[in-house]
Order: structure tokens, then C-alpha cells, then sequence
């Protein structure tokens, strides 16, 4: 009773989002919509290039605020007493110091968890700055010169949310990494309830979390962008399919993965049965066509987790994790009985098949996984073609 009440309402949530995406997002489809809420869903070569970029950014902000600290003593020593000046001067320095570990010792990785904890450092160190500080300049009754770089500081909370927006974020993310900040700055407000009346507290607060919010729409646009980016860069613009070097590199990642967890892994290499043929007697248009309608046909065999990669002309490689070759066959059987569409003499489109998997064929790299199904392949060609040879 409580699953189906959960469900429902998740349902209905899912419904909503699609409504929000095709009201008033126009051109940005559900399932790209979702992206932009939750890092769940990414494909492996985004999640890749995004861990890669957000670490190279997190380096190089380190690098600038590691270079920019320091510079701020000299107006600290201008502007307050001696003991002050000093123990804030011992605060940079302690934060330039951390600053600089992070951007020379911080190593590029293709992980979204290296990715985060490098972001979660780089937002913890200002943050505990920002704390430090504002104990030291809560006692503070100066004025002029002095009130004014004292105040300055507590505009610390805001620069940091801001800076979210040069993240390439989902929604969730946003708000997860704007937390710690917004609770800081609560904390602080609480220390200082006696000097600055409620009213302030709330009105800077209330802005904090506009920021907040409005940084956190900058990350998913720039996540938008990239996802398109990624997509584009990635894809054969013919059949949508992958194209050789992403599908390559996406091979690699499924091999290291289904060796880490001990799972099969299948490849099936496919090439079109005289597809030239259509090319000498119809022309190019018309075997565009028909490439367009096998590689529909084969995508609507495949699961979720599959990929479909164009490796050449007519020839395409399937990936199929967590398959083994019984799984994997039955899959063929099931396309080779729905036909992958019609030549304009309306005679049949078939394929040759080569299969290889991982564990059957006791292979040690995604390279020579392929190698085996492509010899597959040849020898379904050279036994009469339109069938698989399998392990
Ligand atoms: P087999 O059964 O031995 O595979 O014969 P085949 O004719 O399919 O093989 P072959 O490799 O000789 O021919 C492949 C042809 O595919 C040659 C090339 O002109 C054609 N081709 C490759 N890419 C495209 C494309 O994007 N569009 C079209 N229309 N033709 C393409
Ligand atoms: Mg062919
Ligand atoms: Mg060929």
C-alpha cells in the first residue's frame, strides 16, 4: 500500500517534470530535463569529462585565491591595530597555504567522487576562513576606514555561492554545495544576534539564498551546454549512434568496469549484407535510408545500458554489459526475426554477426574483445552471411 502510494506520487513528480520541460523549456527533452536535477542518470563519458573539468577548475581557482589571500594583509595591516592585523595575517597565510596544496597536489581524475571532494575542499577552506575572521571582527567597534574592510568580510559567503556558477551542476548539487555555506553564515549571524538587529540578518540571508539559487541556475546551464556538447561531439549525426572514438573510449570504460566487478561483458560486431549494392543500383540517398532503418531496428533491441557504436560505413559494434553469450544470442534472434527494414527492392536487409565475451573468451583488454568478434563476423560473412557466429 505505502510502495503504491510512493509510486503514484512519484509518477505524478515525473509527469510534472515533463510538463515544466515541455511547456517551458521547449526544446529540452525530459530525459535531459532529469539530467540537469540529478547526477544519477549521466551517461559514463559525461560524467567523465565533467569530473575532468570541474577538477582542472577547482585547481585553477585554487591557484588564483592561493595568489590573491596574501595580497589582502597589506590592506588588513592599513586599516587595523597590531594584534589584529597579525592573527588575521596568520589566517591567510594558514588559507593561501591551503589554497596551493590544492592546486599543485590535486590530481586530475575522470571520477565524480574525486570531482566532488575536490569542490567540497576548495568551498571548506574559504568557509572556515569566512568563521575565523568573523570571530576575530565581531568585537570590532571601529570606524571609517576600518568598519568598512571589516564589513567587507562578511561579504566572503556571497562571493563563495557565486562562485558555484562556474561548476557545471545538476540542481541537487547546487544546493547540497551551497549548504555548508548558508549554515556558516547562519551560525555567524546567531554568534552576532547582539550587534546587528534580526531584520538585517534575515534581508542578508534572504540574499544569500537568491545567489544561492540564482549561481545554482548558471551551474545547470552550463551543464546543459556541456551535455550537448558531450552529445554532439560523441555522435555519428547520420545514425545517432556513437561514433568510432567515443565508442571506443566508452568500451574501454565498460571493460574496466565489468572487470572490476567480475561481470561478463558481450560485443557484437555487425555488418550489412551488400549494403553496396543499394549504394550502385538507388544511389547514396537511398542507402542512407536504409542504414537509418537498420540502426533503428538494432537500437530498439537493445537495453538501457547498451551502446550502439557506428565503427565504420555499414559495420557497428553493440556493447552489451552485464550480458553473457546466451543473453546475447537471444537478443540476436529477437532482431534477426523483426528484420532490420526493406532494400528499395523491397527484399530484406540482413546483417552478419560476430560475437565475443569477456570471461567465455578469457580476453585481457576491450581492443582485442573487439578484434575476436570482427574475426567472428568474417567468418559469418564467408559462411553465406545474414547469421552469427558466436562463442
Ligand atoms: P558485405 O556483405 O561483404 O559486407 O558487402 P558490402 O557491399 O556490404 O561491403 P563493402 O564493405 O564492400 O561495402 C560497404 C559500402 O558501404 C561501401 C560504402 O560506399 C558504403 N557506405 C559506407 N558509409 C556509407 C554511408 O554513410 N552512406 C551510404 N549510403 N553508404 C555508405
Ligand atoms: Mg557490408
Ligand atoms: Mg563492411
Amino acid at each position: 500500500m505505502a510502495l503504491e502510494k510512493s509510486e503514484i506520487a512519484m509518477q505524478m513528480f515525473t509527469r510534472f517534470l515533463n510538463l515544466i520541460a515541455t511547456r517551458l523549456l521547449a526544446n529540452v527533452s525530459s530525459e535531459s530535463f532529469s539530467l540537469l536535477l540529478h547526477p544519477l542518470a549521466h551517461p559514463p563519458l559525461l560524467v567523465r569529462y565533467r569530473a575532468e573539468l570541474i577538477i582542472s577548475r577547482v585547481r585553477l581557482i585554487s591557484a588564483l585565491f592561493a595568489a590573491l589571500t596574501p595580497l589582502w594583509i597589506i590592506v588588513d595591516f592599513l586599516a587595523f591595530e597590531a594584534p589584529l592585523s597579525i592573527t588575521l595575517a596568520g589566517g591567510r597565510l594558514v588559507t593561501t597555504l591551503a589554497f596551493a596544496v590544492l592546486a599543485m597536489s590535486y590530481r586530475g581524475s575522470p571520477h565524480m567522487k574525486d570531482a566532488y571532494r575536490a569542490l567540497a575542499i576548495m568551498f571548506i577552506i574559504p568557509t572556515l576562513f569566512f568563521i575565523y575572521s568573523h570571530l576575530l571582527l565581531s568585537n570590532l567597534n571601529g570606524e571609517g576606514g576600518a568598519a568598512v574592510i571589516a564589513s567587507g568580510y562578511a561579504f566572503l559567503p556571497f562571493v563563495l555561492v557565486a562562485g558555484l556558477s562556474m561548476f557545471p551542476l545538476t540542481a541537487v548539487e547546487g544546493a547540497v554545495f551551497s549548504m555548508p555555506v548558508l549554515l556558516s553564515s547562519a551560525i555567524v549571524a546567531v554568534i552576532q544576534m547582539n550587534q546587528m538587529n534580526w531584520n538585517t540578518h534575515l534581508g542578508a540571508f534572504w540574499l544569500l539564498m537568491l545567489i544561492a539559487a540564482t549561481a545554482t541556475l548558471a551551474s545547470m546551464s552550463q551543464l546543459a551546454f556541456m551535455t550537448a556538447l558531450v552529445r554532439q561531439a560523441n555522435h555519428d549525426p547520420l545514425t545517432r549512434c556513437f561514433n568510432r572514438a567515443s565508442g571506443e573510449e566508452m568500451f574501454d570504460l565498460q571493460f574496466s568496469i565489468a572487470e572490476r566487478n567480475g561481470s561478463p561483458l558481450t560485443a557484437v560486431f555487425a555488418d550489412i549484407d551488400n549494403f553496396k549494392s543499394v549504394n550502385d543500383s538507388y544511389g547514396h540517398d537511398a542507402g542512407d535510408r536504409v542504414l537509418i532503418t537498420a540502426v533503428d531496428a538494432i537500437r530498439s533491441a537493445l537495453r538501457g545500458g547498451d551502446a550502439l557504436v557506428r565503427w565504420g560505413g555499414e559495420e557497428f559494434l553493440v556493447i552489451l554489459p552485464n550480458t553473457d553469450c546466451p543473453s546475447a544470442v537471444a537478443m540476436l534472434e529477437r532482431l534477426r526475426a523483426n528484420g532490420l527494414g526493406q532494400r528499395p527492392d523491397g527484399t530484406p536487409v540482413t546483417a552478419s554477426y560476430g560475437l565475443s565475451e569477456r570471461l567465455a573468451d578469457g580476453v585481457k583488454d576491450s581492443r582485442e574483445l573487439v578484434e575476436i568478434a570482427d574475426q567472428r563476423m568474417y567468418q559469418a560473412k564467408e559462411s553465406g552471411r545474414d547469421r552469427w557466429v558466436g562463442c
